[in-house]
């Protein structure tokens, strides 16, 4: 690595440990029906006193607190230093693979929207619109300037370069969400409410306007394998019932996307 790449790497690296803080505050707070920019500062949830600067420190302060807020002695959940390593990790590695470009921009964007939506389905079983529609849209907004996400833009030959990018991502995020949504109508009808939440179906959306089509479905499929693997493993190391337990299939969607991002497949 030359000096220049590891400077750019180390400064996405610090922009993905701020991010990571900012995700966290709207891991707590979407759900939750708050904005995430007001209150402008952090508070405690338990004991609501303001959090001060060098006690919101990504990464540092979880562990210089020994993981329990300084005024009431509550837990800070793991999942504050993890959100910021993951997105330290990411954001580093985007700008190490691509440099200062807008293709890093775009799988940063995507990183932060997938690693979100990963927590708000775990905790509250919660796909949030602004993260999934909001995402797709950024999706969008992105394939306008890049190269086509999939083959569906060779359908036009005759587009403009442009308008070829945004039918592969429109395309690709209707090919995987309309059969999902289908599949997900289908099995309500024959086995009752049970089934593939709509924002399940959203967050495809997302998938197929950032990853493409090809992509997305080894995404969906990894996904899918994991989930059930992974669920049903839980439901028998919990004694759980399989009929009342919902799945947090948005985290495996989001996951199989995240690693996807990061070069897996
Ligand atoms: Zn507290």
């Amino acid at each position: 690595m030359n000096p220049e790449t590891v400077l750019l790497t180390a400064i996405a690296v610090s922009f993905g440990l701020a991010t990571g803080s900012f995700l966290n505050v709207c891991i707590y707070r979407i759900p939750l029906g708050l904005a995430p920019w007001r209150p402008a500062r952090s508070f405690c949830p338990a004991c609501e006193a303001l959090i001060a600067w060098y006690d919101n420190l990504p990464l540092l302060s979880f562990p210089l607190l020994r993981g329990h807020c300084r005024r009431c002695g509550c837990r800070i959940p793991y999942r504050y230093p993890l959100v910021e390593l993951t997105m330290g990790v990411a954001f580093g590695l985007m700008a190490a693979r691509y440099g200062a470009s807008l293709e890093a921009l775009k799988w940063c964007v995507a990183a932060s929207m997938l690693v979100a939506l990963f927590w708000t389905d775990l905790e509250h079983r919660l796909l949030p619109d602004e993260l999934t529609l909001g995402g797709a849209l950024a999706g969008l907004a992105f394939a306008a300037f890049l190269p086509p996400v999939s083959l569906i833009g060779d359908f036009f030959p005759e587009a403009g370069r442009a308008f070829q990018s945004l039918a592969a991502a429109a395309g690709s995020a209707l090919l995987l969400a309309v059969p999902l949504s289908f599949a997900g109508w289908l099995y309500k009808k024959i086995r009752g409410p049970v089934g593939l939440g709509r924002g399940d179906v959203k967050l495809l959306l997302l998938i197929g306007a950032f990853f493409g089509a090809e992509r997305g479905v080894w995404i969906l499929l990894i996904a899918s394998i994991a989930g059930a693997i992974i669920g049903l493993a839980y439901i028998r190391l919990r004694r759980l019932d399989p009929k009342t337990y919902g799945l947090p299939f948005g985290s495996f969607i989001a996951a199989s996307g995240f690693l996807a991002l990061l070069g897996g497949f």
